[in-house]
Order: C-alpha cells, then structure tokens, then sequence
C-alpha cells in the first residue's frame, strides 16, 4: 500500500507522523509526504524579519484532548508555555473585556440599556434552562443571535464584528460551525456583566499554549524532524489523474499511489488539480466559500506597547477586525526594547462585507491606515516610530458556511472517498478547526488507513 500524502501542513505533518510510528510495525505500507514550499508547516510557520518573529496572525494552541496536549508537550519539552488570555475589545472608545456579551459594563449607559432590553425579550431569557441550543434548528446564525442574546447585543457587537471578519451578513451563514467557537454565558452571567465587573473567563481559549521561543513554527518543524526522511520539499502538486492514481508534480515527476491523503484547498483539488471531475461535483465546488486575510505585521520601537493578547474592533471605522501583541505571548517575539502588533483584514472579491476589498491592497498605504487605526484605538501614540513591516496575505482564510456549504462538502467528500482520496484538514474538509483539530485529524486518519 503506497500513501502519498499532499501537503505539510500541520494536517499533513501529523497524518505522516502518525503513519510512520504504525508503519515501523508493518512493511506492507510505504508513504511519502509531498509539499510545495521549501518549509514545511502551511499556517503553523513564522517568519522572521529584522530579528521580529511573526507568525501568520496569532496562533495559539488550545488544547483540549490529552492525547494532543501529551504529544505537542514532548514534542516542544521545556519550550511551551500555559497562559492566561487576556482579550478584549475596543467600541464606543472603551475597552472591554472579551467576550463582548459577557462583559457590557463599561460602556455607554444607552449600549448597555439596549443590549439588557434586547436580551430581556430572547428565547433565551424567556425559557431560561429549556432554552434550545442546538444550532441546526436556527435558519441563520443571525437568527441564533437574535434568540438568544437579541437585539442590542446583535446591533452594537455580533452583527457589526461578523460581517467584518466573514465577508457575509450571519443572516448568510448557518450555525454549523459555532460548536465551541462562540462562548455561551449563563442568563445570571450576561445579566451580571451588564452592571459590575465580571471576574470571569469564558469560552475555549481562556487559556491557550504558546512555544517560549521561536514562534509557533517550531511545532511544525518538531513534527517534520520526526518525518524527515518521508518529506519532499518544494513539490507543487499540478494534476492527479484518478483512474490511472496518479500524482503529477509541476517538476514533471510523476507517482502511483494506491491511497492519497490531501489537505490541499478542497476548491482547488476539484477545480484545478483533479482531471475529468464530474460535472455535479464541480458544480458543489464552485459554489465553496472561504474568505482571505491580510495579515500586516508592524514592529514598534517602544516596548510593552500593550498588556494585552489581542482585541477586537467590531467598528467599521477600524480596517482591521482583531490586532494582537506577539510579545506578550513570548518575549522572544521581539528584539530588547520594542514591540510587534499583528492586525487581520478580511476580504473577499465578491458579495464583501467586511469593508475592505481585495483591490485595495496596497503595502504602503495600508500600513499607514493600520498605524492610523491603531493610534485612534489609543494603541500607538503619534510618536512612535515602525521598525519593521511584514504583510502576510492568507488566501484561503475561513470557510464560510452558507447554506450551500453542508451538501457541498459532503458530496464531494463522498466523490473523493470513493476514489480512495481522503481530504482532511482545515482546507482539505473544508471547514473551520484548530491546529489540535488539524494533529487530531491527521493521527485518525493514519489510524484508520493502517487498521
Ligand atoms: C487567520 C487565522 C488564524 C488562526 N489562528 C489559530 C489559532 O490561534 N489557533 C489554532 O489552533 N488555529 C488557528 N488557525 C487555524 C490553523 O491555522 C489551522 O487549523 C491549521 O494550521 C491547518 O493546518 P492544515 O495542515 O490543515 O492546513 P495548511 O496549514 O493550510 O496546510 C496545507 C499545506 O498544503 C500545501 N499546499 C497547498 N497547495 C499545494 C500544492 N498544489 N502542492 C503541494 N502542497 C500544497 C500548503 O503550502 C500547506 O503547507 C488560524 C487560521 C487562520 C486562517
């Protein structure tokens, strides 16, 4: 049984990881694990620039399960660190601690009377512990907002921050996706964050992992050590042809596999890589939506500019929907003396709400009207000098789930299976996870392909 796997990204690293650990023990299967930069990682890397080290917007590591909190643990050894989060989001001038509907006090006393009178009228509040959750019985994630926190909280934070960071009105997007991405306060807990201080954490990531040195992308090079001998470096998949299984790369080599793991763009695999795709599948794929992000990296000759992790800017008069501090996850993020900022700028080309469009990217004038923003939000002051800029644009971003989404994927999963292609990952399913869902993925599937 020969695997080729497309590829290195964290997805890619752990399935090769995982199959090689199982492959020790039987000789009846040989893998090779195949990616088209020279480094392997995909969004789990950093760049380093003028002794700044930037990974490609924040990424952190919430761990949940045993199993991946064990293995990235002896993977990294003495080189991870268990932080405390400390979120926030900037409206109306104030900051506030995150989440937005556990944590109103603090704002305008007309904002917070809003979002109480809204969220007195909810399903919600009204069946108080019977209230149904269960996100699959909402028609939009607009209307699972409105039920259950209303109409204050929609207007003044969910409506406004998900059209910037999605692209699409939540009236588009089903609640699919939600799962534990959007925390959910008690009654008692929304109700106490309206008028004092909460003193409370909320939601999967109050706590999160992060390396003390190097930057998210020694997790990705600790896996790929693991691999060496199985990874092949700067090899851009072009075509596969799938009643002969074959993989072509751009170089002109070409292999047989008898099984493919991919976790290349699900879109792209249909579209561009695949020959003879059926009509009915291609027409799923081209109806796929994810967003892209520009990532523009600042560094700052002042240092602890901030105390924060990162905050969220729901306003449209800020271009960017979330700006996070790299030196306050480590200090080896920074040379002596400075800081770095990481802003996010959503975008897509068409149907965009984020109020920014793709046309726009302009290097130099974007960094300014960052630098702007960040001095209006009281981040920057006038004075400081940028040290360095690094634009990092993310192409395939978040997958957006509009109704079409759901039928989509899965006929075209079912399509891919029957033709022995398993696409998995963030990209490859097609779908919204985290780098322990990518290390989880990629064992499952080494498991399953050696059972
Ligand atoms: C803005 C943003 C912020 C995020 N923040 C966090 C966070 O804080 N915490 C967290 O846990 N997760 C975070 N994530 C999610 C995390 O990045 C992903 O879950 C994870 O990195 C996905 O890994 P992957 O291997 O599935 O995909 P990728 O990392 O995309 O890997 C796919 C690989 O395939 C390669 N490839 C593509 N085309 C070809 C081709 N034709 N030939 C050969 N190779 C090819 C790519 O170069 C890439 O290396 C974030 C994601 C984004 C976009």
């Amino acid at each position: 049984m020969k695997i080729i796997i497309l590829g290195a990204g964290l997805t890619g690293l752990s399935c090769a990881y995982h199959l090689k650990r199982k492959i020790k023990k039987n000789n009846n299967f040989s893998f090779g694990l195949y990616e088209k930069e020279d480094d392997a990682g995909g969004l789990c890397r950093s760049e380093i620039s003028r002794n700044f080290i930037f990974d490609y917007t924040g990424h952190l590591l919430h761990l949940k399960s045993d199993y991946a909190k064990n293995l990235v643990k002896n993977l990294l050894k003495k080189n991870l660190e268990k932080i405390k989060r400390n979120a926030w989001i900037y409206s109306k001038e104030t900051y506030t601690p995150y989440p937005y509907q556990a944590n109103i006090y603090g704002l305008p006393i007309k904002v917070v009377k809003e979002c109480v009178e809204g969220f007195l009228k909810t399903g919600y509040c009204l069946s108080g512990s019977s209230y149904n959750f269960q996100p699959d019985t909402y028609r939009s994630f607009y209307d699972w907002i409105i039920n259950t926190f209303g109409e204050g909280f929609a207007r003044h934070f969910m409506v406004p921050y998900n059209k910037k960071i999605w692209t699409v009105h939540p009236k588009e997007m089903t609640c699919e996706w939600m799962g534990k991405f959007v925390p959910l306060p008690k009654i008692r807990e929304v109700l106490t964050g309206a008028f004092m201080p909460q003193g409370k954490t909320f939601g999967y990531n109050s706590y999160f992992y992060y390396p003390q040195k190097g930057g998210i992308q020694v997790l990705a090079d600790a896996l790929s050590g693991k691999v060496q001998s199985n990874l092949f470096l700067g090899k851009k998949i072009k075509e596969i042809c799938l009643s002969k299984k074959i993989v072509e790369f751009t170089d002109g080599q070409q292999l047989k596999y008898d099984c493919l793991v991919s976790t290349l763009p699900l879109k792209e695999m249909i579209l561009k890589i695949i020959k003879k795709v059926p009509y009915q599948v291609k027409e799923k794929a081209k109806v796929l939506k994810c967003n892209s992000v520009l990532n523009i990296n600042l560094g700052i000759n002042r240092s602890n500019i901030s105390d924060k992790h990162w905050i969220y800017f729901p306003e449209k008069e800020f271009i960017f929907y979330r700006a996070g501090f790299p030196m306050n996850f480590s200090s080896s993020m920074t040379p002596p003396g400075t800081s770095s900022i990481y802003t996010e700028i959503a975008y897509r080309k068409r149907g965009n709400t984020s109020g920014f469009s793709g046309k726009m990217i302009d290097g130099k004038k974007l960094t300014n009207r960052v630098v702007k923003d960040l001095i209006k939000a009281r981040v920057l002051k006038k004075k400081d000098a940028i040290l360095n800029t690094k634009i990092l644009n993310i192409k395939n971003a978040y997958v957006i789930y509009d109704r079409k989404h759901k039928e989509s994927t899965k006929v075209i999963h079912k399509f891919l299976q029957e033709n022995k292609i398993y696409s998995i990952g963030r990209y490859g399913g097609w779908k919204y996870s985290t780098m322990e869902d990518a290390i989880l993925e990629g064992r499952e599937i080494a498991n399953n392909l050696c059972s």
